[in-house]
């Protein structure tokens, strides 16, 4: 199958050349003809795939006739997340660079006056974050009854995220008579009860199932103590990897994506950090500087990562085990993109076990040990190394709170914002989406452990050597604690 075999116009196939494509995938073979021919679409694929021009290079097409009104806009894309919402609209301009169109991008943590000139001007191509979509409309700022091409993409990611009544709401503010592209990685029933709902007769385009990990993926299973040996053991295989050009490390909690970013930084790697508690320009830029090589490690927790296109990353390292076997899916589909060989290690504890067997479950194969296996690990003598420094690092973190506080993780002051309450809460739900019944569980827990975790794993030990005092082992206490991503 060739591009210029799906109907798409001259202009759109020039587009496809300059971007070095030879031939469409799965999911642009079968999704772009019905999106020419006018008709709904329920595509089943996940990122990775080239979802993003199976919609973006019929909706160009379409576009090359007619013209946007002022707060009028044509077509609208939802995206579950800032970064993805970016990513459509950098695609839009890369295919798009012959067709001067108008695309906006309203996305939380962004001021709103850039946002409502664009709006003002007419915009062919709206992309949006729910929430913010909602907070322009109900300000009156944006009429959505001239939109003829609805896409919700990554679908289950907003189930995951709050954001299904917010996309109901939506579905009927815009005109009934439009034509509806949905993509989803997975089909949950809330998803298919939207898509009954709100798609007229969709075509159904599917490709790979979720739970399928790529065969150019070699994957590694790391036994590791826990607590600052993880840390050790993640250097380690940062400085061992063979071939490693740059990687992905994925923590499960924010705060851990901020130690790690440290502790790494200290030792003396280019790194940078992405998580959901940075403002959307630390994020951008988190980002940036992984993309063009000004850092070649990017420590990120798995809602800020979900989707990026970052290609040819080599490595992708597990510092924790999700708990969340589809999370390791998308984690390690980070690497291996588009044929190219990539790699990807789990650090694993005790703990781990558990969540270990329903990732081998849901991916239909035992993953293998690189090295000792975890009942095969060497006593952990840093164990007692580490319970010395707690005392001394104890001090240190009580002391580096305050300072932590007023930083970012990228190392900048974070800004503070004070959004409206409605606002408010829609930006949490973007920024820090995920693991909303976990966190409940997650947060005390945590907390009561990092009272003794020692902040830098390579302090020398000093003063009271193994002994810890019983009040360094209380819990700390502050006000509004954040809870765990
Ligand atoms: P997506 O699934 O949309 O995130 O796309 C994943 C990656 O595949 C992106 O880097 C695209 O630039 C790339 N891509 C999309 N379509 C094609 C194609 N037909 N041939 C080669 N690469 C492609």
């Amino acid at each position: 199958m060739q591009f210029s075999e799906l109907g798409l116009s001259e202009k759109v196939l020039h587009a496809v050349e300059d971007a070095g494509y030879k031939t469409p995938t799965p999911i642009q073979a079968q999704a772009i003809p019905h999106v020419l021919a006018g008709r709904d679409v329920l595509g089943i694929a996940q990122t990775g795939t080239g979802k993003t021009a199976a919609f973006t290079l019929p909706m160009l097409c379409r576009l090359e006739q007619g013209r946007a009104r002022a707060r009028m806009p044509r077509t609208l894309i939802l995206e579950p997340t800032r970064e993805l919402a970016a990513q459509v609209e950098e695609s839009f301009n890369k295919y798009g660079a012959q067709h001067k169109l108008n695309v906006a991008l309203l996305i939380g943590g962004v001021a709103f006056g850039d946002q409502e000139t664009k709006i003002m001007r007419g915009a062919d191509v709206l992309i949006v974050t729910p929430g913010r979509l909602l907070d322009f409309f109900e300000r009156g700022k944006l009429l959505l009854n001239g939109i003829e091409i609805l896409v919700i993409d990554e679908a289950d990611r907003m189930l995951d995220m709050g954001f299904i009544p917010d996309i109901e709401k939506i579905c009927k503010l815009v005109p009934f008579t439009r034509q509806t592209l949905f993509f989803s990685a997975t089909m949950p029933p809330e998803i298919t009860r939207l898509t009954e709902q709100f798609l007229h007769n969709p075509a159904r385009v599917e490709v790979a199932r979720a739970a399928t990990t790529a065969s150019t993926i070699i994957q590694a299973l790391v036994a590791s103590h826990g607590g600052g040996d993880k840390r050790e053991t993640l250097r380690r295989l940062l400085r061992s990897a063979e071939g490693l050009k740059n990687a992905i490390v994925f923590c499960n909690r924010k705060r851990d994506v901020a130690i790690v970013y440290k502790s790494l930084e200290k030792h003396g790697f280019p790194v940078g950090a992405l998580h959901g508690d940075m403002d959307q320009q630390a994020r951008m830029a988190s980002l940036d500087a992984f993309k063009n090589g000004a850092v070649d490690i990017l420590v990120c927790s798995d809602v800020a990562a979900r989707g990026l296109d970052i290609p040819d990353v080599s490595h992708v390292f597990n510092f924790d085990v999700p708990t969340h076997s589809e999370d390791y899916v998308h984690r390690i589909g980070r690497t291996g993109r588009a044929g190219r060989a990539g790699h990807a290690f789990t650090i694993v504890t005790e703990h781990d076990r558990k969540y270990v067997a329903q990732i081998e479950d849901l991916i239909k194969e035992q993953i293998d040990w690189a090295g000792p296996r975890l009942d095969e690990l060497a006593p952990a003598e840093y164990v007692e190394r580490d319970r010395g420094r707690a005392a001394h690092a104890g001090e240190r973190s009580r002391r580096n709170t305050r300072g932590r506080a007023e930083r970012d993780t990228a190392g900048r002051p974070a800004r503070e914002r004070k959004p409206k309450v409605e606002e408010a809460a829609r930006e949490t739900r973007e920024a820090a989406p995920r693991q909303r019944t976990a966190n409940r569980s997650m947060t005390e827990e945590p907390r009561r452990k990092a009272a003794r975790r020692p902040v830098e794993d390579d302090a020398p030990v000093i003063g009271m050597g193994d002994h810890v005092p019983s009040f360094l082992l209380r819990p700390v206490r502050t006000k509004n604690v954040k809870t765990a991503e």
